[in-house]
C-alpha cells in the first residue's frame, strides 16, 4: 500500500485527536486524557526542543561556513532583517485596518465583560501576564542588545528561552572560523556538518511519531478549553482576526509567486507538517527543526540562507502575533476605553507591536504577554488591565494555534525571498527520509 504523505497523516492525527477530545469531554474522561494521553504530546515537543540547539548551532556553523566570505553574510543579515520589518509592519497595518472597519468591539455586552472579567481576571493566566509585562517594561531601553549577548556561551545553549543568545554566539564563532582561513578551519567544519546531518535525521525520526503526538496535544487542547458560549460571544473578535490571519497567507503566497516564480500551492503543501505542527504546540521555538528541515530539504532553500533566516524569524519575526497584537489592542479599547481611539495612539501600536513582536518569545501565550506592553504604550488605564486580558483570555489558545502557524510560514516565506534574492533556492530539492540508509546498518 502506498504509504500516506506525512502531511495527510499528520491531519488525521489532529482530526482523530479534535474528535477524541469532544467524546472526552462527553464522557467526563478529562483526567484520563490529561494522565494517559497528554504526556505523548509533551514527550514530542520536548523532542523538539531538544534538538533545537544542536540543530541552529550546527547549521548555522555549517551556513557560515560555506559562504567563504563574510560580504555574502552581510548581504543576507541586511536582507533579512529589513524584509522581516516590512512583512511585520504589513501584518500590524492589516490587523488596525480590520479591526476599525469591523468592530468586533461594538457588539460586546456589558454583561459579557462581567461574565469574562469574573471568571479570568483573577485567574494566574492573567495576573502572571500583566506581572511579567511589567518586569519586562521596566528594563532600560538597550536592554534587547545587553540580553542578545550572553557572559557564558554553554549557560544560553542550556536555555531554550535564550536562543538569540545562542545565534549571537554562534555567528560570532562562524566568521571567526572564515577568518582562520580555510585550511585551518577543516576539521571543525567536517565536524558540524557530520554534526547537521545527525540532527536533521533525528528530526526525521520523530516527525515518525508526530501523528500520534498532534493526537494527543489536540486532545488535550479539546478538554482544557473554556465554555463554548464565551467563544460564541467573542465570534467577532477571533473572526476578525482569524480573517486577518487568512489575508497574511494570500500576501505570503502573492510574495512567493511574484518574487521567487514557484506556485504558491506547492510551497504550502511542502511546509505543510511544518504549519501542523505549529498549529498543534503553539511554539514556533519547538516547530523550528521541523521548519529548518521542510524549508531545505523540500522547498530547496540553501543552508547558507536559511540556517541564519529562520531561527532569528523564530525569535524575532511574528507577524501572525503583530497582527494579533493589533487587534486585540483596538477590541480591548473599543469593549473599555473607547475614548483613547485616536489616531495618534494607533501609530503607537504600529510601533509598539513591531518591536513587541521582536521581544517575544516563541512560546504558547508570549502574545499576550507583549499586548500589556502594546496597551501600556497607548496610556490604557492600568487598573483595566486584567479585565483587558480577562477580555481575550477565553479565546487565547485557538488564536494563539493559528498566529503561530502564520508565524512559521512568514519565517518560510521570508528564508525564500532572501535565497532567492542571492541565487540560493534551488530549482529541484532534494528531500531526505530517515531510513536512507537503514539497511546498511539493520
Ligand atoms: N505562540 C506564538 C509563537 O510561538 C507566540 C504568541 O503569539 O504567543 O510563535
Amino acid at each position: 500500500m502506498k504509504k500516506l504523505a506525512l502531511h495527510i497523516q499528520i491531519l488525521l492525527g489532529m482530526v482523530a485527536g479534535l474528535l477524541f477530545g469532544f467524546i472526552a469531554l462527553q464522557l467526563g474522561w478529562e483526567s484520563f486524557v490529561t494522565n494517559w494521553i497528554k504526556p505523548l504530546g509533551t514527550i514530542f515537543v520536548n523532542l523538539l526542543k531538544l534538538i533545537a540547539v544542536p540543530l541552529i548551532v550546527a547549521s548555522l556553523i555549517k551556513g557560515i561556513s560555506d559562504l567563504k566570505d563574510i560580504s555574502k553574510f552581510k548581504n543576507i543579515g541586511v536582507r533579512t532583517i529589513l524584509i522581516y520589518i516590512g512583512t511585520t509592519i504589513v501584518a500590524i497595518t492589516l490587523g488596525l485596518l480590520l479591526v476599525n472597519i469591523l468592530q468586533p468591539g461594538d457588539g460586546i455586552s456589558s454583561e459579557t465583560v462581567d461574565k469574562l472579567t469574573n471568571t479570568y481576571a483573577k485567574s494566574s493566566g492573567v495576573t502572571s501576564k500583566v506581572a511579567e509585562a511589567s518586569k519586562q517594561t521596566q528594563s532600560g531601553p538597550l536592554k534587547f542588545l545587553v540580553d542578545m549577548v550572553p557572559d557564558n556561551a554553554l549557560k544560553a545553549m542550556s536555555d531554550n528561552t535564550a536562543m538569540l543568545q545562542v545565534i549571537f554566539f554562534t555567528i560570532f564563532f562562524g566568521i571567526s572560523m572564515l577568518l582562520i582561513g580555510e585550511k585551518s578551519a577543516k576539521p571543525l567544519k567536517k565536524f558540524f556538518d557530520s554534526l547537521n546531518d545527525v540532527v536533521l535525521k533525528m528530526v526525521d525520526l520523530i516527525m515518525l511519531i508526530s501523528p500520534y503526538a498532534v493526537f494527543a496535544l489536540l486532545a488535550n487542547v479539546v478538554v482544557t478549553s473554556g465554555d463554548p458560549d464565551i467563544l460564541l460571544a467573542l465570534l467577532k473578535y477571533v473572526g476578525t482576526v482569524v480573517l486577518g490571519l487568512l489575508l497574511m497567507v494570500a500576501f505570503y503566497c502573492l510574495l512567493v509567486s511574484i518574487f521567487t516564480k514557484k506556485n504558491p500551492i506547492w510551497f504550502l503543501k511542502q511546509l505543510s507538517p511544518a504549519q501542523l505542527l505549529a498549529f498543534s504546540t503553539s511554539s514556533s521555538a519547538a516547530t523550528l527543526p521541523v521548519t529548518i528541515e521542510r524549508v531545505e530539504e523540500h522547498i530547496g532553500v540553501d543552508k547558507e540562507v536559511s540556517s541564519f533566516v529562520l531561527p532569528v524569524g523564530a525569535t524575532i519575526n511574528m507577524d501572525g502575533t503583530s497582527l494579533y497584537q493589533a487587534v486585540a489592542a483596538v477590541f480591548a479599547m473599543q469593549v473599555l476605553w473607547p475614548e483613547g481611539l485616536s489616531f495618534s495612539n494607533q501609530i503607537s501600536i504600529v510601533l509598539t507591536a513591531l518591536l513587541a513582536s521582536i521581544g517575544s518569545a516563541a512560546v504558547p501565550g508570549a502574545g499576550m504577554v507583549m499586548l500589556v506592553i502594546v496597551l501600556e504604550s497607548i496610556g490604557f488605564p492600568k487598573e483595566l488591565y486584567p479585565v483587558a486580558l480577562a477580555l481575550i483570555f477565553a479565546v487565547d489558545r485557538p488564536l494563539d494555534m493559528l498566529r503561530t502557524t502564520i508565524n512559521v510560514t512568514g519565517d518560510a516565506t521570508v528564508s525564500m525571498l532572501v535565497a532567492k534574492s542571492v541565487g540560493k533556492l534551488k530549482d529541484n530539492p532534494q528531500s531526505k527520509e530517515w531510513d536512507d540508509h537503514y539497511k546498511k546498518v539493520k
